[in-house]
């Protein structure tokens, strides 16, 4: 078996925070791009978002870590607004993993999940690296805290942005399309992993395509189009007794 297909045992327990978005509202110039989304994503439950490229998906994720500020609506984190606060508490509060792994090249795996220890939780070196040791053993890579991120396989690289957002304690973590860039064969390894982060009550946010995963493995499921929720229930609801046209039909394209 390859290091690839080992599942990391879920070796800690986290404590998820509720998250919720309430008719949020956001344009591009013209682009009404997400035109009164709500979402209420439980503490300690997976959500996963599903729909069709471009029907805003990752700028929901965006304006729910406020990387985009929504034109209006509001944004609660355990009942609270959140949007009269600095919007860097927030995007420290909300871990994000991307389809493209955005580690910095040039520096180690070590380095890279220990810099935001360092900058913005403020550790000290000796604590700052012992922490991401654990974050890295956590997804199987601790052997690998040497070595520099072009010498991984996507998975390995994925893993270790997934240990990078992980160390900063995240209350949410938001995945957008985390195994869209990757080869085949190391898909499966990632999923299990954020399987394990679910089932170790991690509150989660997950754009995919996977739908055996969003079937599987999360609470609840969202079928964005055209920046409205279309249709939201369990998966048992989403997969098995779609509603809507629009629902079936992209259904019938994906599945
Ligand atoms: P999805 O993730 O579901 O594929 P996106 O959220 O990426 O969809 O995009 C939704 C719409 O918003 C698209 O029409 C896209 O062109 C537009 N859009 C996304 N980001 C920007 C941006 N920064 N500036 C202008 N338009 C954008
Ligand atoms: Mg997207």
């Amino acid at each position: 078996m390859s290091a690839e297909n080992i599942t990391p045992a879920a070796k800690t327990e986290y404590h998820g925070g509720t998250l919720e978005g309430r008719e949020l509202h956001l344009s591009f110039g013209h682009n009404h791009v997400l035109r009164g989304i709500d979402i209420r994503v439980q503490s300690g439950t997976a959500t996963s978002v599903i729909g069709p490229s471009g029907s805003g998906k990752s700028t929901l994720l965006r304006v729910l870590n406020r990387l985009n500020e929504p034109d209006s609506g509001d944004i609660l984190l355990d009942g609270k607004s959140v949007l009269q606060d600095d919007p860097n508490l927030l995007r420290q509060r909300i871990g994000m993993v991307f389809q493209q792994f955005n580690l910095f090249p040039h520096k180690t795996v070590l380095d890279n999940v220990s810099l935001a220890l360092r900058k913005i939780r403020k550790l000290p070196k000796e604590q700052a690296r012992e922490e991401a040791l654990n974050q890295l053993d956590l997804v199987g890579l601790k052997h690998r805290a040497d070595a520099r991120p072009g010498n991984l396989s996507g998975g390995q690289q994925q893993r270790v942005a997934i240990a990078r957002a992980l160390a900063m304690k995240p209350e949410v973590m938001f995945f957008d399309e985390a195994t869209s860039a990757l080869d085949p064969e190391l898909v499966k390894g990632i999923l299990a992993l954020m399987a394990d982060l679910a089932k170790a009550g991690m509150t989660m946010v997950v754009v995919t395509h996977e739908m055996g995963f969003s079937r599987s493995v999360s609470d609840q499921v969202l079928f964005m189009d055209a920046g409205v929720v279309v249709e939201t229930g369990s998966p048992e609801q989403i997969f098995s007794s779609p509603r809507t046209e629009r629902l079936k039909g992209f259904l019938s394209d994906v599945l």
